[in-house]
């Protein structure tokens, strides 16, 4: 499922509330530094590699602002701005432009409204990135397993991605100032297991979070269809099995099952 506009909602969202989802990515295909096995945008092809056109800053926040103006008019409720869409959006290539168009905006409309960003965390290790992130009240960063060889089997990092050095080394920098998500599951893959709540891949995982100390951990379930069948949904028991392994280092979740 792709978004098909650059400014989307507001939506209801079980974790943000009233959310007005900045796509910053084409509309027609999905662009990412990932190709995660249960990706709901579909899976990477070749032809999402050629030059790109992208809504300059200026175009994204004239869309956003004539939004903004028609939803303060009509009374809506936007509790987060959310950057999310097709794909990752730190990939956008004048991310810290926009987000001080989004935060001022956010200032100016819904002062009370909290700023998203969902991403896959693999441009973290750019400063200009990770500086234009930090400035976001929530981001929100993927951590999937706890071993690269998984991480290379869900999440298919490619060559727009960064080394599991330079992601860990990401996601302790932003320490408590980030809310790590992971999506746990089980299945099979071209006939190889995968899983991240196997204990050879959730202990490693929990030792990760030990060191990132994030302000809290999201523990969530498949929910729409999935590129690769095989997957299996945990159910929420199980999610709060797990849930309940973290809670015990210290380390606060929220479980979305
Ligand atoms: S990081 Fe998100 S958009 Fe990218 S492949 Fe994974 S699920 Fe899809």
């Amino acid at each position: 499922m792709l978004f098909e506009n650059t400014i989307v909602g507001p939506i209801h969202s079980r974790r943000l509330g009233s959310s007005l989802g900045v796509n910053l990515l084409p509309l027609k295909h999905k662009h990412c530094s990932y190709d995660c096995i249960y990706c709901e945008c579909g899976w990477n092809k070749e032809s999402e590699r050629q030059p790109m056109q992208y809504s300059t800053p200026d175009e994204i926040a004239s869309q956003l602002e004539q939004r903004l103006q028609a939803l303060v008019a009509s009374g809506a409720v936007v509790d987060s701005f959310t950057f999310a869409g097709n794909g990752e959006p730190t990939l956008y290539p004048h991310y810290p432009e926009v987000v001080d168009v989004v935060i001022a905006m956010r200032d100016k409309y819904y002062p009370s409204a909290k700023t998203t960003l969902l991403t896959n965390a693999t441009q973290l290790f750019r400063p200009e990135i990770f500086n234009a992130v930090h400035k976001l009240d929530n981001p929100v960063l993927k951590l999937d397993c706890g071993t690269p060889r998984m991480r290379q089997l869900i999440n298919r990092n490619n060559d727009l991605g960064c080394s599991w050095e330079q992601l860990i080394d990401g996601l302790v920098a932003m320490g408590s100032d980030g809310i790590i998500q992971t999506l746990l599951f089980d299945g099979t893959c071209d006939g190889e297991i995968i899983s991240n709540i196997i204990d050879s891949e959730f202990i490693p995982y929990i030792d990760l979070l030990k060191r990132i100390k994030p302000k809290y951990v999201m523990l969530y379930a498949l929910d729409r269809a999935t590129p690769e069948k095989s997957l299996r949904k945990l159910t929420v028991d199980e999610l709060e099995q797990y849930s309940q392994r973290i809670k015990k280092e210290g380390i606060e979740t929220k479980v979305y099952g």
